[in-house]
């Protein structure tokens, strides 16, 4: 082994910095693996784009999101887990040990942790990145409860709209589902189950082309949305306090394409009850590789299980 081999050689490399990842690497720092996270593009994850996270257990009265990520990062280093804020862009995983890129940098590692978040799908406007948190979300399970007694509007057509749609009806007063097509994607029972609640209303044929706010002492607060008809391309203007994009989410696995199992909408695949991947000694947490919670909190528990997991691999080789 070359001597850089030798400094880059880590005996649990995780990728991402998500809750995740972040509970992954307490767990394995307490166990005296030394790991390293290469915390990427977006360091702590999706909830340092959310204000409040009301629903992390621990925080009687909430927390910042972006506040939390820090002190389970702190947590993690407190006991001699290493951040790079460098991202991965190449994995090699066979041979051992794994090899992995950032860029010209090679890594090398015995067990690999991955723990790389999945996306929501926005729709791409600069009005909905400035909005983002103050009014515009991408989870009802998340921020449903800030919209009490008031009017949202949620974008999709498949079973994610209908479901967060039916979510919002606990917490909103009127519910608008806006698609742009006629037809929708959802499955029949989930459109059935939208169309039968009296507090959601439907507007098909349309897209939303801005969205509308204010900003006062620096305070951001959204007032509406500008909609446009893909029929006769008119435009009207929707005064509300919310809007829900859920036009679906995307895994970040493309690094992992045709070396890991995936299912077809790209979630990585693993060992029922276990966050081993197919490949051994390569482990998988978080929204990765969950299609169906996308919380916190069940990431941070995934990331326990992987680092429990590749401990007793780690053990198990020696
Ligand atoms: P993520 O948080 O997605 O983190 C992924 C990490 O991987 C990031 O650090 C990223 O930089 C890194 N990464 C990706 N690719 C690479 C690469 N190639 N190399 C290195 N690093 C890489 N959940 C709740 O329970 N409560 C809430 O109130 C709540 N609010 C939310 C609000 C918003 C706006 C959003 C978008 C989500 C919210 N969620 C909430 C969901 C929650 O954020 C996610 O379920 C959770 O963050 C998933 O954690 P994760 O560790 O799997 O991945
Ligand atoms: P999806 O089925 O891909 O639907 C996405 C919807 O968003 C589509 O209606 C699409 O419109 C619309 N859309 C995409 N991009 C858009 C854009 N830029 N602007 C406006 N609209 C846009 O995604 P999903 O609803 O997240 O579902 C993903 C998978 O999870 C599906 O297999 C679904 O069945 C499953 N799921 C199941 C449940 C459940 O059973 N409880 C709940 C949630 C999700 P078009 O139709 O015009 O393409």
């Amino acid at each position: 082994m070359s001597d850089n081999q030798n400094n880059n050689h880590h005996k649990v490399v995780i990728i991402g910095s998500g809750p995740a990842g972040l509970t992954a690497a307490l767990y394995n720092a307490r166990a005296n693996l030394n790991p390293v996270i290469f915390e990427g593009l977006q360091p702590g994850g999706q909830l340092t784009i959310t204000t409040e996270v009301e629903n992390y257990p621990g925080f009687e009265h909430g927390i910042n999101g972006p506040e939390l990520m820090d002190i389970i990062r702190k947590q993690a280093q407190r006991f001699g887990a290493k951040s790079y804020y460098k991202e991965i862009t190449e994995v090699d995983f066979s041979k051992k040990p794994f090899k992995l890129k950032s860029y010209d940098e090679d890594i090398y590692a015995d067990a690999v942790i991955i723990s790389t978040g999945a996306s929501a799908k926005l729709l791409g406007l600069d009005s909905e990145k400035k909005f983002m948190g103050y009014g515009v979300s991408a989870c009802a399970t998340c921020d449903g409860f800030f919209f009490k007694n008031q009017k949202v509007l949620v974008i999709g057509g498949g079973d994610t709209a209908m479901e967060e749609a039916n979510y919002l009806t606990k917490f909103a007063s009127e519910v608008i589902v806006i698609h742009r097509r006629e037809e929708f994607r959802a499955s029949k029972i989930m459109l059935d189950r939208a169309r039968k609640n009296p507090k959601i209303k439907f507007l098909t044929n349309k897209v939303v082309k801005e969205i509308l706010g204010k900003e006062e002492n620096g305070r951001k607060t959204m007032t509406g949305a500008v909609i446009q008809d893909t029929k006769d391309l008119s435009t009207e203007k929707i005064n509300t306090d919310g809007l829900f994009v859920a036009i679906g989410h995307k895994p970040n696995t493309d690094l992992f394409k045709g070396i890991l199992d995936m299912d077809e909408l790209g979630y990585l695949k693993l060992k029922p009850g276990t966050t081993k991947t197919n490949i051994e000694g390569i482990f998988a947490a978080g929204d990765v590789a969950d299609k169906s919670y996308r919380q916190a909190i069940t990431a941070a528990g995934s990331g326990c299980m992987a680092a429990i997991d590749a401990e007793r691999w780690l053990e198990e080789q020696n």
